[in-house]
This record gives C-alpha cells, structure tokens and sequence, in this order.
C-alpha cells in the first residue's frame, strides 16, 4: 500500500540540521505515527512521503516555508524580569504563553537585571530540516481515526 491522503503511516526518523547535528530522532524509541494528508506532519514531509511505501528508505530536505516557517523577529520581545515572579529563568528555557494567537511555546533567548528577552518563534523556525526516514507500516485509517484527525491504537492515542 502506497502513502496517499488517509492511510496511516508509521515511520523511524532522524532529523539534522544542515551542520549535520542531530535535532530529533525517532531512533531506540517507537516509530511515529501519523495520518497523511490532513496536516498531522509539516508539509515538505508530507510531500515527500506521498507515494512511498513499506520499507522505503529515504532523505528528505524540507525548507524552512515547508517545515516550520521563517523567522520573524517581532515575535521577540522583552518583559520585565518581575513578569515571572520567584520563577527561576535562564536561557534556553521554553515555557507556554498565551498570546492572541493561543497558546504558543516561547524561549527564552537572554536575562538581564530587569528584563527576560523571550522568542515566540518555533525552535525550528527558519532552519532548513534534513530527515532521513525509513517507512515501517502504511494501513488505512478507520473511520473514527478520521474524525479524531489523530492515530488510535499502538503508538496513538488510547481513548
Ligand atoms: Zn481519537
């Protein structure tokens, strides 16, 4: 069976950045499940995996329009230091804001005296992605998978 719109997909990946570091890796854990074509997973791996099969091995560049967007700098910003209270803060640290965009994961890119500089870009923003990806199961999506938008069964949600 062929990757297409509504089948499910289970896949091992490992992705690294153009230096070759290693970001994220589904490797010695359980492979990830998605279903294609409904935006589980950023669209450039979407595209990459349309067609593919069990067993098939394969690189995939995704650019940053593709993957997690462009960096925009105005989703910098600096709050005052008192904003997070008792609250320990350090750079690097990524913590959940609610902005008038919803709920959005934010880091904290540096500390002064008075003032924490926080960035609501996505981590991945404006990096382009290289994944290598093998494909160990593609099935058919049920129905109620559909209509949850989400994988049920092993390695998806249990409800
Ligand atoms: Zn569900």
């Amino acid at each position: 069976m062929q990757i297409t719109k509504n089948t499910v997909v289970s896949i091992h990946y490992t992705l690294r950045d153009n230096e070759g570091n290693v970001l994220d890796s589904s490797i010695g854990k359980d492979p990830l499940h998605y279903i294609q074509g409904i935006g589980n997973l950023i669209p450039g791996m979407e595209e990459g995996l349309e067609g593919k099969q069990k067993g098939d091995k394969l690189d995939i560049k995704v650019s940053p329009e593709k993957g997690y967007g462009e960096r925009n700098d105005s989703l910098t910003q600096k709050v005052p230091r008192t904003a997070f209270g008792d609250q320990e803060v350090r750079p690097g640290m990524q913590f959940q804001a609610q902005t008038s965009q919803g709920a959005q994961i934010v880091t904290i890119t540096e500390v002064g005296l008075d003032s924490v500089t926080v960035d609501g870009n996505h981590p991945l923003a404006g990096v382009e992605l290289n994944f290598n990806v093998e494909v160990m199961e593609v099935r058919s999506a049920t129905s109620d998978e559909l209509a949850h938008g989400h994988v049920h069964g092993p390695g998806g949600h249990h409800h």
